[in-house]
């Protein structure tokens, strides 16, 4: 729970969720890659390579053995910095434009902070480094008096309602750089609520809880190739570079199958024996909303890992997967539950579906309950964290195979 909470609030943008990965992974003994280099990997050897500084893939490499993977998102909604951000006058505003889906009203009267990745000269090249504001920021709200409709019917213009206040008269932002990435980001703290303390309030939760619980299931002994994926850009539709769209994971598991010794026959029977699992989290039932939930399939913060079906497809989950998933999870002992949409509700969808374009593994969605998705302060019950971490260790120390229609535990 300490580290979990320790990288919620550290994880501010991607490019942080991978930098702490990373320093997690070389604690725990995994060795980084670079795309561009030959991998001599040993048996038994554990390696990352990231793409971009802002995806990651782990994995442990044995000679024989099918892909075990979980495939989680490193992004989470927020405001990214246009170009020339500075909006002179009495004030100094931010000019910004949304990055995903965020539920704009959230951002308003919150700590903010200025955070990403910025391009320097160094040497004779240019460098990509971490950065993050020390200054924190704010959206103010327009004043009841000012608003009279503000608890009925505000909808927030981005361009005009959203704009972040930097400063009292003028001011250039302080980096220094060739070119910036840089997001205002919720720099709210995690905090334990509820009347036993059961709830932990967050930024994030959607989607460092399935980065962290995975990181520490890898880490935690495995069997066989293991690998754990951490996308950016999820909330944008995946298609970057290094994001769940691209070649990313195909390439990184084809390098491994190559010196396995194995052919390119080879490299698709084992893709089709491995499992995918697609981890992100999944609404829990709202307490002052649970007409919005499923009539016979109530998820609930508490009630542990969730598997997500749909019948149109926006998650993998089908009867075999889910099957499989489910044994595993009774034969360790961890709490499930599933989670559908009400069928007058449009569905969200995760990367699962996404990364089939490109490389074609069976696959299931799972997750955590959670309150308030895509807000500055996201909720969810920690115990659930637990379950988590205890069901990706078991799936990653199976030895699952998929056949055509059966699957091997
Ligand atoms: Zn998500």
């Amino acid at each position: 729970m300490k580290h979990l909470i320790s990288f919620l609030e550290n994880s501010l943008t991607p490019y942080h969720a991978v930098a702490n990965a990373k320093k997690f992974l070389e604690e725990k003994g995994f060795t980084a890659l670079d795309e561009r280099d030959n991998w001599n990997l040993k048996e038994g050897g554990k390696y990352f390579v990231t793409r971009n500084g802002s995806s990651l893939i782990a994995f442990t490499f044995h000679k024989d053995g099918n892909f075990k993977i979980v495939a989680s998102h490193t992004d989470s909604p927020c405001l990214k910095l246009k170009e020339s951000p500075e909006m002179k006058g009495n004030f100094t505003r931010l000019n910004v434009e949304t990055y995903g889906g965020l539920l704009h009203y959230t951002f308003f009267d919150r700590h903010l902070r200025i955070a990403g990745r910025i391009v320097q000269e160094e040497n004779g090249k240019l460098v990509s480094k971490l950065y993050s504001s020390e200054e924190s920021v704010v959206i103010p709200s327009l004043a009841i008096h000012m608003n009279r409709e503000a608890n009925s019917q505000f909808a927030p213009d981005p361009q005009t309602d959203l704009l972040p206040l930097y400063a009292l008269g003028d001011a250039a932002l302080k980096t220094e750089a060739v070119a910036r990435d840089l997001y205002v980001v919720s720099a709210e703290k995690p905090f334990i609520n509820g009347a036993r303390g059961e709830f932990l309030s967050s930024p994030r939760i959607d989607n460092m809880t399935s980065v962290c619980a995975t990181l520490h299931a890898i880490a935690n002994g495995t069997n066989g190739v293991c690998v754990a994926a951490f996308f950016d850009n999820e909330e944008i539709g995946s298609c970057t570079w290094q994001g769940a769209g691209s070649d990313f994971l195909k390439s990184t598991l084809k390098r491994i199958s190559l010196i396995q010794g194995k052919t390119e026959e080879e490299f698709m029977q084992s893709c089709a024996s491995s499992l995918l699992i697609s981890l992100d989290n999944a609404h829990s039932v709202h307490p002052n909303h649970p007409e919005k939930c499923d009539p016979t399939n109530q998820t609930i913060m508490g009630g542990g890992i969730v598997i997500k079906i749909h019948a149109n497809g926006a998650y993998t989950s089908d009867a075999l997967t889910s099957a499989a998933i489910k044994t595993l999870f009774e034969n360790a002992g961890v709490k499930y539950q599933y989670f559908f949409n009400r069928s007058d509700m449009k569905s969200g969808s995760t990367l699962g579906h996404i990364s089939f374009s490109q490389v074609g593994i069976p696959s299931v969605d799972l997750g955590l309950a959670q309150l308030a998705m895509h807000s500055a302060l996201e909720t969810f019950a920690h115990a659930d964290y637990a379950e988590l971490k205890k069901g990706l260790s078991a799936f990653y120390q199976s030895e699952i195979s998929i056949q055509e229609n059966a699957v091997e535990l």
